[in-house]
This record gives C-alpha cells, structure tokens and sequence, in this order.
C-alpha cells in the first residue's frame, strides 16, 4: 500500500464514501481502509435492496441526539437535494414511496456504484478486507497498524458505523478509537428495531404473527403513525422501528388500534345500527379479524352491543385508543437499523466533524450520537456529515 496520503478514512460505508469523494474532489490524496471484502454492505441491503437513500422533508427534528442542535449546520450545508443532484447526474431512477422517502427503482446497488465511480473519478483509492488494528498519534498526524502493512496521513476520519447488525461488518472500532482519544462515549443501544415480548403478552400474540394493522404508537411524549406487525417475538413494522428509538425497557408505550378513528363514536354508532351484534363483530369490521377476536377473547368483554351501558363503552374506546404495550426488550443490534448514542457530540465541531480535542481527527455518520428516524434519514446524516468531513479535511 502507498503510504503518501493527505487523509485516510476507517469504513467504507455511506459516509466514508462520502467523505472520501469530497476530500478527493478537492485534489487530495485520500485512502479508505474497509476492513470487510467489500464496501457499502448495509447500503446494498438497505430499503430492501432500493436503498431509501434520503428523504426530501429532512430536518434536524428527525434526529435523535443528547445535542438536538448539532445536525443542523451538516444538514443544512448539504441536503436532500444536493444528493439527489448527484443521483440524477449518474442516471439513476428513483420515486417516491412515501413521506418524502425516496428509493432507486431498480437497486442499491447502483448508489454503491454511484459512490465508487465518483471517488475513481477523483482518485479516491479504497483497500477492501483490511483491518485497522492499532492507531498512534504522531508528530506529523496519524498512524494506523493495519493487516496490510502501516499508513500514516496528517488527518483521520472515523467512520466505522454502529453496533448494529455485526454480519454486516459492524464493530464497536469506532467507539474505542473515540476512547482513545480521550472523548467520551454516550451509552449506545438498538434502535429502529423490532421489540420483543415475553411470557403471557408474547404466547397471546405469537398465533397472529404476520397480522398487520394501522396503530399509532406512543411514548415519551413521540408518536408514530403507521403499520404494525405482529411477530413470532413480539411486534414490528414502521410504527414500532420508530417508537422503539424512543422507548427503553418500563417505559409506558401505548398503541391507538383505530388511529383514524374517534372509537367512542364508532361504537355508539355500531351499537346503535346492529344492537344484537357481540363485540368482536363489530370489532373484527374494524380491525384484522383474528385479532379483533383475541382481545375479546382475553381482554375486552364480549357481548351483545346492546347490552353495554355507557361507562362500558368508554371504557372499551379507552381501551382500544390507549392499548398498554408491555415490552420486554428489543431484538438488540442482531436486527436493529441503527445505533443510538455514540461519539459525545460535545467534543466535536458541528460544522466540520472535527475533534476539539485531536487536531486532525473527525468523526462522521453513525459512530456519532446523531441517530435518524426511519425513512431515508439516517442515510441524509452519512451523506451530511461525510460531506462537512471532506471538505474540511
Ligand atoms: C438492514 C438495514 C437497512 C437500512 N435501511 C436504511 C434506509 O433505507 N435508509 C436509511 O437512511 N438508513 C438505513 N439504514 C441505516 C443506514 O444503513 C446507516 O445509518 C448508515 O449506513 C450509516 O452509515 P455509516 O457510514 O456511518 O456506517 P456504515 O454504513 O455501517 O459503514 C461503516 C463501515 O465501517 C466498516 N468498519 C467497521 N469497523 C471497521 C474497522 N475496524 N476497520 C475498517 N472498517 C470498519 C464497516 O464494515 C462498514 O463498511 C439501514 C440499516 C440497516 C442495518
């Protein structure tokens, strides 16, 4: 390996790609050291294979991070926009699905292609299947021992990525370089992820697993509406990957099962149209039949219409508004999307990624304590903050 290089970058993922086609793009020498056989990997299985690159209605509220402020100046110097420019330039067909999100048409593994071609272009070289194994501050910057012989370069750009699915390449790398370096580490966890259930909540719910419904989910003062899905383990789909970034085990996280709906009045109304139907007739015209059935079987009194007062059927719309969803855990970085916590934003400029304590040394994407919603954001952060990083390097 060459050893003359102004920047190297650890991780070849969105945003040391990212990083390293802006570095290169101002004519310098940049090296990305990937230690798996191949780069991009969770952009290649992102979006089911479409890679749902951004999203168009990005701002610093989809962000979680102990500083809320400091996405903004990345966010704001390098948009949605800006990167869909780039996906335009190189031909690349993509829609909306919802919300803003935006997929390719055909395959993420045209963004990959999209990112190697622009760091050629620039002569922004990348080393697949090799592993950094120790890093040393010198006098004329950095110097990294890897598998493959030793580099050094005056700048170091940290961008490992989160814990979360380790198959994938995931290492807790960048976390312990940040350590080294004296700055510290928030607690991390999974996020986006499925939640589980145990005990009686799971065994009454894993019969219906693949039943999926509308609900709004809430917690923490957050609510996310849109589907549910009912797992072998416990619950999944959009609105649970979204509330569970917000959610940590005894926490109250509660589902409205009929979130466009005002439930006191449809129940009148049902009582008053059909006053000899039970209960999970009614119920199962407004939710999946099976599991209509299973909460009238276990939690809600089934019986005629007619024969419930007024108090009963508040107490039912409560109910189904207000469900308590009693959670044991996650399914932890194994099938989580993201990391939440990472590099303390504190020691870092918001502005170029820069350590405040290590001149020469950034960190991007995901290694940081900036962790984004479902739906395109968390790929906007890596293309963001990759950005501030390569231009500032
Ligand atoms: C299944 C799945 C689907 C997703 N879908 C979407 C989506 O559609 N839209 C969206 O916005 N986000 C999505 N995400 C989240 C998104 O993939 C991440 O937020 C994003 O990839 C983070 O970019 P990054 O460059 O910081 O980290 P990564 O993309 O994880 O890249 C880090 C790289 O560093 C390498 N690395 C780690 N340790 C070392 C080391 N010691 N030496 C050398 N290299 C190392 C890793 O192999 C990896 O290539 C998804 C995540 C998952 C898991």
């Amino acid at each position: 390996m060459s050893h003359s290089h102004d920047v190297l970058v650890i991780g070849g993922g969105a945003a040391g790609l990212m990083c390293a086609l802006t570095a290169g793009q101002r004519g310098l020498r940049v090296l990305v050291v990937e230690h798996a056989n191949r780069v991009g990997k969770k952009i290649l299985m992102s979006g089911g294979g479409r890679c749902n690159f951004t999203n168009t209605g990005t701002t610093p509220a989809n962000y979680l991070s102990a500083n809320p402020h400091f996405c903004k100046s990345a966010l704001a110097r390098y948009t949605p926009l800006d990167f869909i420019q780039m996906v335009e330039r190189h031909g690349i067909a993509y829609h909306e699905k919802e919300l803003g999100q935006l997929f390719c048409d055909d395959s993420s593994k045209q963004i990959v292609k999209m990112l190697l071609d622009e760091c050629e272009a620039v002569g922004a070289r990348i080393e697949t299947g090799c592993s950094v194994e120790h890093v040393q501050r010198t006098d004329e910057g950095f110097r990294l021992r890897t598998t493959r012989g030793s580099l050094s370069a005056p700048s170091l750009v940290v961008a490992c990525g989160g814990l979360s699915i380790p198959s994938m390449g995931a290492s807790g790398f960048g976390y312990e370089l940040a350590r080294q370096f004296g700055h510290a580490v928030l607690p991390t966890r999974a996020g986006l992820v499925p939640l589980t259930l145990t005990g009686k909540h799971q065994e009454h719910l894993q019969d219906l697993s693949g039943v999926a419904l509308p609900v709004e989910a809430t917690c923490n003062g957050r609510s996310f509406r849109n589907f549910m899905l009912i797992t072998h383990r416990g619950v999944s789909g959009p609105s649970i990957l979204q509330i569970s970034s917000y959610w940590q085990p005894g926490d109250d996280l509660r589902l409205d099962l009929l979130p466009d709906s005002d439930a006191l009045r449809l129940l009148r109304e049902q009582q008053a149209s059909r006053p000899a139907a039970e209960l999970k007739t009614v119920l199962s015209d407004l939710l999946p039949r099976r599991f209509a059935q299973r909460l009238c079987e276990l939690w809600l009194p089934n019986k005629p219409m007619k024969q419930f007062n007024e108090p009963q059927l508040r107490e039912i719309a409560t109910q189904l508004q207000s469900w308590p969803l009693i959670a044991s855990g996650t399914e932890g970085y194994r099938t989580a999307e993201v990391t939440l916590g990472g590099v303390d934003t504190d020691e870092l400029s918001s502005s170029t990624m820069q350590s405040k304590k290590v001149p020469g040394l950034y960190f991007i994407g995901e290694v940081v304590d900036v962790t984004g919603w479902l739906g395109g954001y968390n790929f906007q952060w890596a293309w963001a903050s990759g950005h501030a990083a390569g231009n500032a390097v």
